[in-house]
């Protein structure tokens, strides 16, 4: 793999497949990708936003020429990977069921973010922040097409690209994209690259498992759902810290601690300067959610704003 750089729009990273980056990849920041074969063109995740997908979409459409998208896959039900599907209307969109079903009960409409978050809290700074960062103008949601459970192909030109469910994980609906022929895989969110990834869902075991899937394929390339190009090598680190904070919450859990301890006491170990560290004490509340359900657990706007203060510090 030649060194792809790390920079603002389309990288070519195998022959046939290119990655749209969106740096510094941080909170709603993420990757596209874009696989052609013979002449026709499939794009993996739509980015965040009108203005990011609308310059995603020229940039595929100077790659697919008159020959069009016919295919666009959602790898998961985070907004940032498809708010963007208004720019791509023309194409039929994949998704897994479980992804499709949670586009259609998203927690909060972009265009409301500023409602969102009690007065004064870091919840409602972040998402002020994300109303004026992000463009939300004209935005409505576009939902796929078509869905699918397991695993489905999609053929392009002479060629196949596989698409395996590997959630719940990250999300309840996760998938990842497999080009065999080029030894590229886009993962979603499976990667957040030199980044501290975050479970939503869980369980943690089955965000460790789907890395295994994507190790499994043994591709050259990985393209992460955010961050910068990858190889296997990164995929095994994300691996490592999952089974570190597993490892180390269920100690916790064992010794009767409650979460916010597990959280204060968790090592990350090497991957201490990844950034978003924070993201942690979501990833231990899912964790403990799936091991102690009897327990009342905290809601998503309380987790979010310890995740959150202390990540602006
Ligand atoms: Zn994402």
């Amino acid at each position: 793999m030649a060194w792809v750089p790390y920079s603002r729009g389309l990288h070519e990273v195998a022959t046939g497949c290119w990655a749209w980056f969106e740096p510094p990849g941080t909170w709603g920041l993420s990757n596209s990708g874009v696989v052609r074969i013979g002449n026709e063109t499939l794009v993996v995740d739509t980015q965040n936003d009108v203005r990011r997908a609308g310059d995603l979409r020229a940039a595929v459409d100077r790659v697919a020429g008159s020959d069009g998208i016919g295919t666009v896959v959602n790898t998961h039900d985070d907004g940032d990977h498809w708010f963007g599907n208004l720019r791509f209307e023309d194409s039929r969109i994949i998704a897994t069921t479980a992804a499709a079903s949670g586009m259609r009960s998203v927690p909060i409409d972009p265009r409301r973010l500023v409602e969102v978050g009690r007065d004064g809290s870091a919840l409602q700074r972040w998402s002020r922040w994300r109303a004026e960062f992000y463009d939300y103008e004209g935005w409505r949601p576009v939902y796929p097409t078509e869905t699918f459970d397991g695993s489905t192909t999609v053929k392009l030109g002479d060629g196949v690209v596989e698409v395996y469910e590997v959630g719940p994980a990250h999300t309840r609906g996760d998938a990842i994209v497999h080009v065999p022929e080029a030894g590229v895989v886009f993962t979603g969110d499976i990667l957040f690259h030199r980044a501290t990834p975050v479970v939503w869902a869980g369980p943690v075991s089955n965000y460790i498992a789907a890395c295994d899937v994507v190790l499994g394929l043994e591709p050259e390339v990985v393209v992460p759902g955010h961050g910068p190009v990858a190889r296997t090598s990164g995929v095994r680190e994300t691996r490592s810290y999952l089974v570190r904070l597993l490892e180390h919450t269920l100690r916790c859990i064992e010794a009767g601690a409650p979460a916010e301890v597990a959280y204060r006491t968790f090592d990350p170990a090497e991957y201490r300067l990844w950034p978003h560290a924070s993201r942690a004490y979501q990833s231990i509340r899912a964790i403990y959610a799936e091991h102690e359900p009897d327990l009342p657990g905290p809601s998503w706007a309380e987790s979010m704003e310890i995740v959150l203060e202390d990540d602006a510090s």
